[in-house]
C-alpha cells in the first residue's frame, strides 16, 4: 500500500502525515494518518474523525481506536484511522474551516481551492482509492443531543448491510447530501460509508463514544480481522425522520430526550415567556416515535429545531 511517496508493508504500522496547507502564522497543516496493516492481506477500513472540527466524540473514538490495543491486534487487512480531518475547524473550535465552508458539502475538493476543498480532496484523492469500507465519525450540533446513531444511504444495499454489522442504537437511511464525503465515497469510489453521530459538539458523551468504539469492533470482528468472533447487536432500524421545531421564542426545557420512545398527544417539553407574562406553551408528539436528538439550549426562537423524531420502525 502507498500513501503519498511512502510504501506500507503488510505487517507494518506507519503515521503519514498528509500536507494540506499553511496557517497564517507559517504553521504547516498535515492530516495525521494512522495506517495499522497486518500479517494477512485482507479489507481495507477507513476510521475517520473530524470532519467537522468541533465534534469532538467522533475524534475520541478514533483516538481511542488507535491507541488501544484493537488496531494493534488485527490478524488480516489494513486499518487507516484518521483522528482530526479538520484541523482548521478544530484549532477554531469551530465546525468549518476558517473561510466558513463545510468540509463534508466540498467532495470531492480540488488540489488547488479553498481550504475546505483541499482537505476534501487530501481523502478523495490519497485515501478513498484504497479502502473498501468507512466509517465516518460525527458527533451533534452545539446544544443538539444525537442519540448515538448510523445514517446509510437509501438504497445501498452494502451499506445497509454494513449498518446492520455495526449494530449502533439506532440506524436510520436517508438520501446521501450533494458534495458530502458519503456521497463521493459510493459515487466515485464504490465504498460504503457509515456515518455515525453521537453526543453534541465541544462536550463529551460517553455513551457515544462506547458505541462508537463497539461498533467499530463489530465491523471488524465481521470482516474476520479480529482472532474473536463477531457479536451481532440488534438496533432499532428507521427510514423517516423530521424535526418538531419551536412555536414561538422563549425559554425552552425539555421533558423528553433523545433515547426515549414518545407517544402521539404526549408533551415533549415546553416553552415559557422570559418576562413572565405570556402561559408556557407545551409541545405535543403528533405521532408515536422514537427520539434520536433534542435541544439542550434553553433560550429559542421560532422555528428552532427542538426535537428529532423518528418513524417507521422496521420490522
Ligand atoms: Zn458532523
Amino acid at each position: 500500500m502507498k500513501i503519498l511517496t511512502e510504501e506500507i508493508a503488510l505487517g507494518q504500522n506507519q503515521t503519514i502525515k498528509i500536507p494540506v496547507g499553511q496557517l497564517p502564522s507559517g504553521n504547516l497543516i498535515n492530516i495525521y494518518t494512522h495506517v495499522f496493516r497486518a500479517s494477512e492481506p485482507g479489507p481495507t477500513i477507513l476510521i475517520l474523525g473530524g470532519v467537522h472540527g468541533d465534534e469532538i466524540n467522533g475524534m475520541e473514538i478514533v483516538r481511542q481506536a488507535i491507541q488501544s490495543d484493537m488496531l494493534n491486534q488485527l490478524v488480516r487487512g489494513t486499518v487507516i484511522a484518521i483522528p482530526v480531518l479538520n484541523v482548521y475547524g478544530f484549532i477554531n473550535f469551530s465546525r468549518e474551516v476558517p473561510d466558513g465552508k463545510d468540509v463534508n458539502r466540498s467532495f470531492p475538493g480540488t488540489k488547488t481551492g479553498s481550504l475546505a476543498a483541499r482537505v476534501a480532496f487530501g481523502i478523495h484523492k490519497h485515501i478513498l482509492p484504497l479502502v473498501d469500507v468507512g466509517l465516518d465519525f460525527h458527533t451533534g450540533g452545539r446544544n443538539n443531543y444525537n442519540y448515538p446513531q448510523i445514517r446509510y444511504t437509501e438504497g445501498d444495499e452494502a451499506a445497509a448491510e454494513l449498518a446492520r454489522v455495526f449494530g449502533a442504537p439506532v440506524s436510520i437511511s436517508y438520501k446521501s447530501i450533494r458534495k458530502s464525503l458519503r456521497r463521493v465515497a459510493r459515487d466515485k469510489h464504490q465504498v460504503p460509508l457509515l456515518v455515525f453521530e453521537g453526543g453534541e459538539a465541544q462536550r463529551y458523551d460517553g455513551l457515544s463514544i462506547q458505541h462508537g468504539l463497539a461498533g467499530i469492533r463489530r465491523v471488524l470482528q465481521h470482516h474476520e480481522m479480529l482472532d474473536e468472533p463477531f457479536q451481532a447487536e440488534k438496533g432499532l432500524y428507521f427510514d423517516h425522520s423530521s424535526w418538531v421545531r419551536a412555536p414561538r421564542g422563549g425559554l425552552f426545557q425539555w421533558m423528553k430526550s433523545s433515547g426515549s420512545w414518545v407517544k402521539r398527544g404526549e408533551p415533549l417539553g415546553f416553552i415559557s415567556d422570559p418576562q413572565g407574562i405570556k402561559d408556557s406553551r407545551f409541545i405535543h408528539a403528533r405521532a408515536d416515535a422514537f427520539m434520536i436528538a433534542h435541544n439542550n439550549t434553553p433560550v429559542v426562537s421560532m422555528g428552532d429545531a427542538l426535537f428529532h423524531l423518528a418513524y417507521n420502525l422496521e420490522a
